[in-house]
């Protein structure tokens, strides 16, 4: 057999099914350069999907600093180095002015569960509104505000009652499309606030995507979140954006999610990116929000800004500047989403690119009328990417959308060999 199905039983041996493999028959991979991945027998594949690796996989610079940082030292946080103050600075500066109390942690889906914590702990209010599709993580409180039923079949029937799902502002396929879909978007959502007045109980924040990541990359109807805003603040509730996909450079035109919808949120979780591929979240917030967690006992995450990982943090950002990756992300992922636009006009199964810089999603549909979702299509399409070396998966509540997140260091040539990849896939009639 070969390796890879060698591996494929190993991994049913110990390893926990529930974790998700995406390919029947998915590559051994075990090297990374670049946007590219090379399996053992040294194949190359064209990373597209990877949302985590956003200077590219292999980088030396980084692999450097992370073996003299490890060999110098890596501990507990709770002892005292100069990383953790420097990191912290740099990520407050990032964020816009009055986000400048920072909290290191591990994954994104600890920052959401932070950021939850810290706004039950300043409004001291449970109720939180979370849009329907969305995923925000894996952990207790991550998953209650994780809607998506392509993440779990059952999400909707298992919410605790502290969560209060509203209307997917979903511009494409959601009730309300086109320019005029904000006010039915945000009338749905004073809806459910009405409710949750009329109850008594209080808000204690509201959470989403700035760009509807989990949507397929879809951006949120002009205006809307600065009208959600406003009603959440009006009860004293906070607003959180989850920047962990979106943010850090991805869109190209913007560093957070945020900037897009002209607002700023209360709270800011991150992750992915930031560590690229080292495990490094963090959540930037007010002064004030940071503080009311105290009034609950004190805050501690063993690994959560650790030397290595805040080495990791730091020298991310230098990449970045040095080798301007946002940049980057904007000219070829505006040149990919124009060369994506123009093969949809020759393939009826495209139903729209959304997106923007390199956080694209390619909507596959059966009827541009009726917006039926090519779902098997999608997948069988993935797969046949895989054969011609692309690796692409699909994304959104219907699995009909391609998750185009690759590295922020793609290289337009990259970019054309996705498109001539799917071009031909495409050609050969779906
Ligand atoms: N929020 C969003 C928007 C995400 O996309 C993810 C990961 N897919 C998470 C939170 C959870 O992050 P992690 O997997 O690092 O726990």
């Amino acid at each position: 057999a070969p390796q890879s199905e060698t591996l494929l039983s190993r991994r049913k041996k110990s390893f926990a099914k529930p974790q998700k493999n995406y390919y029947a028959h998915p590559p051994q991979i075990e090297r990374g350069w670049k946007e590219h991945l090379f399996d053992v027998k040294g194949r190359a594949y064209l990373d597209m999907v990877n949302n985590v690796s956003i200077l590219g996989h292999g980088h030396p610079t980084l692999a450097a600093a992370v073996g003299h940082q490890w060999s110098l030292l890596n501990t507990n946080s709770r002892f005292h180095y100069a990383a953790v103050a420097e990191f912290s600075d740099r990520l407050a500066a990032l964020a816009p002015e009055g986000l400048d109390t920072v909290f290191l942690v591990n994954s994104g889906s600890e920052a959401v569960d932070l950021a939850l914590r810290l706004a039950w702990a300043h409004t001291g209010k449970r109720n939180v509104l979370s849009l329907l599709e969305a995923y925000h993580g894996w952990t207790v409180a991550s998953d209650a505000v994780s809607t998506s039923i392509a993440d779990n079949p059952r999400a909707l029937e298992t919410r605790p009652d502290w969560v209060h799902a509203v209307l997917s502002p979903n511009t494409y396929r959601g009730k309300f499309r086109g320019a005029g879909a904000t006010d039915g978007y945000v009338a749905a959502v004073a809806d459910v606030i009405a409710k949750i007045d009329d109850s008594g109980q209080g808000l204690a924040g509201f959470i989403a995507e700035s760009v509807y990541g989990n949507a397929g990359g879809i951006p949120l109807p002009e205006g809307y979140l600065e009208q959600v805003y406003a009603m959440v603040r009006a009860r004293g509730g906070v607003c959180i954006a989850d920047e962990v996909q979106v943010g850090y450079g991805r869109l190209g035109h913007h560093f957070w999610g945020f900037e897009q919808q002209g607002v700023v949120p209360d709270i800011i979780t991150t992750a992915k990116g930031m560590g690229n591929g080292q495990p490094l979240g963090a959540v930037i917030t007010k002064r004030e929000i940071a503080d009311s967690l105290e009034r609950e006992g004190y805050f501690f995450s063993s690994a959560g800004g650790s030397p290595v990982s805040c080495v990791v943090g730091m020298t991310v950002l230098d990449i970045m500047e040095r080798e301007n990756l946002q940049a980057n992300a904007r000219e070829v992922g505006d040149y990919l989403k124009a060369r994506l636009e123009a093969l949809g006009q020759r393939s009826p199964l495209v139903g729209a690119v959304h997106g923007m810089g390199l956080y694209l999603g390619l909507e596959f549909v059966r009827n541009r009328e009726t917006l039926e979702p090519a779902t098997e299509e999608t997948a069988a399409i993935c797969d046949r990417l895989l054969d011609l070396g692309v690796i692409m998966q699909p994304t959104g509540d219907h699995l009909n959308v391609l998750k185009i997140k690759p590295p922020l260091c793609l290289a337009s040539e990259s970019a054309d060999f996705f498109a001539e990849a799917l071009e031909k896939v495409l050609s050969e009639g779906w």
